[in-house]
């Protein structure tokens, strides 16, 4: 599936060595959820941030900063302007100090709680809700003289998603919210914490994965570790990052992210069975779930498509003509394979459709027998309002056509979605837990659940 883009990542590192390498190969192993900008904080005397527009291997070409504790951030705006002065870690001076801050998600609150700041004298700086939540907690800091009892205070205010790394006083703190709708680790050796968005960037550091965050928790990394709770909510992590988001070699919420992929493709391929020659799938988001489905159905899979990875997210093309052009320098058929065969292509999801209308002509073309389209989630009909990139029903093709009239669209000779049951079973989670709102259209998070509708 392409198009649809995560928020942000966020990282955190705190050692007896500088951190700066450690941030910098972390925020690239995040890379994944945000390319449009991307900044590190790290601490000595006082804090000091580089951050700019770009990707991670642009933005710190030039650039080092010493200290033992920092935090940092990519991301890619849903709230706010793609503009630097929305690039984290944002920086907050106050009459108590100083602290960064670095957020993935979303606040669902964010235009009340900014007139009411706004009513008080508050002046904002950016358009981005990170800088709602630093200044009430600078705010709430000052109130109470007591950082940890400061966020916990604004935890109570902020409705949405957020996890957060924040750097204070030579601590690294960092924050989940109550309903652990994004992810945030933890993990540590010999001396060395790292709190971070996937595992993957644990990984990538050679730090052992310890645990999840849990819902609500404020880890506070000094020289000690301590964990404190802020307010209750209900538990609902977001479905998409295992469907689509996370990379498939993290463990989000103590599930393997590549595991759960094969095992939507495998239970698609029970619920949806279809006789052909190859299952193949969209590379790369469906590699994983195109594996699945092969094992379920007992039909090989194989590579029909071969994927240009030198092209950029800026390769965006005016007219239709170019559009088809541009599909193609992304993904070419291995016509030889995929002639006058039967194909099952299997993709993680379905969006706006674009895409695979033209992959699926593109495969016509090379003289694909028929083309059996098998999607590893089901229909997306309504908005995210918690830090994804989908925010009007307008741009769903689910939203207003049936599956058939999907399948006619695209092209394709049939087409068969995942059920939710499928899904939840493949996660592995209480269906309870689990956010699914951009399927179903009931959001967890009641209070303001109509803003974007
Ligand atoms: S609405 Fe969908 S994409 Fe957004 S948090 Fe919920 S499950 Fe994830």
């Amino acid at each position: 599936m392409y198009g649809i883009r995560e928020k942000c990542a966020v990282i955190g590192v705190k050692s007896n060595t500088d951190v700066f390498e450690s941030l910098y190969y972390g925020l690239y192993s995040l890379q994944h959820r945000g390319q449009e900008s991307a900044g590190i904080a790290v601490q000595t005397d006082q804090i000091r941030v580089h951050k700019d527009m770009g990707l991670v291997s642009d933005v710190f070409r030039n650039a080092y900063l010493s200290g033992n504790i920092g935090i940092g951030h990519v991301r890619y705006s849903t709230t706010g302007s793609s503009s630097i002065e929305n690039a984290h870690p944002l920086l907050i001076n106050y009459t108590k100090g100083s602290f960064a801050i670095a957020h993935n998600g979303n606040i669902v609150n964010q235009d009340e709680l900014r007139s009411q700041l706004e009513e008080k004298g508050n002046i904002f700086l950016t358009t981005s809700d990170t800088e709602i939540i630093a200044v009430l907690i600078a705010q709430e800091h000052m109130r109470t003289n007591d950082f940890v009892e400061a966020i916990k205070s604004v935890m109570k205010q902020l409705v949405g998603s957020y996890s957060l790394t924040i750097l204070y006083d030579k601590k690294l703190i960092a924050v989940r919210d109550p309903s652990a709708i994004r992810p945030l680790c933890f993990g540590q050796k010999d001396g060395t914490y790292v709190v971070a968005s996937e595992s993957c960037a644990l990984d990538v550091l050679g730090i052992p994965f310890v645990r999840d965050l849990r819902p609500s928790e404020i880890l506070v990394i000094g020289d000690n570790v301590e964990s404190h709770s802020g307010p209750k909510g209900k538990v609902c992590h977001c479905m998409f990052e295992y469907v689509y988001f996370s990379r498939p070699d993290s463990v989000v919420d103590g599930k393997c992210v590549y595991m759960v992929r094969k095992e939507l493709g495998k239970i698609l391929a029970k619920e949806a069975p279809v006789k052909a020659d190859m299952v193949m799938a969209v590379p790369d988001s469906g590699i994983s779930h195109a594996i699945g489905y092969s094992e379920g159905a007992g039909i090989r899979y194989g590579e029909g498509l071969i994927k240009n990875r030198y092209i950029g997210r800026t390769f965006i093309l005016p007219d239709q003509k170019q559009r088809d052009l541009g599909v193609r320098v992304k993904l070419n058929p291995i016509a030889c394979k995929i002639k006058d065969k039967e194909l099952i292509m299997v993709d993680d999801s379905l969006v706006r459709g674009t895409t695979l209308k033209r992959i699926v002509k593109i495969l016509r073309e090379a003289g694909t027998k028929k083309v059996h389209v098998r999607i590893c989630c089901p229909p997306i009909r309504f908005p995210c309002l918690y830090g994804i990139d989908m925010q009007t029903s307008k741009e769903f093709i689910a939203a207003e056509k049936t599956v058939d009239e999907i399948r006619s669209t695209l092209g394709a000779d049939t087409l068969a979605y995942l059920s939710i049951e499928g899904m939840v079973k493949a996660i592995g989670h209480d269906k309870e837990d689990l956010c699914m709102a951009c399927l179903t259209g009931d959001y967890p998070l009641k209070e303001k659940q109509t803003k974007l509708l």
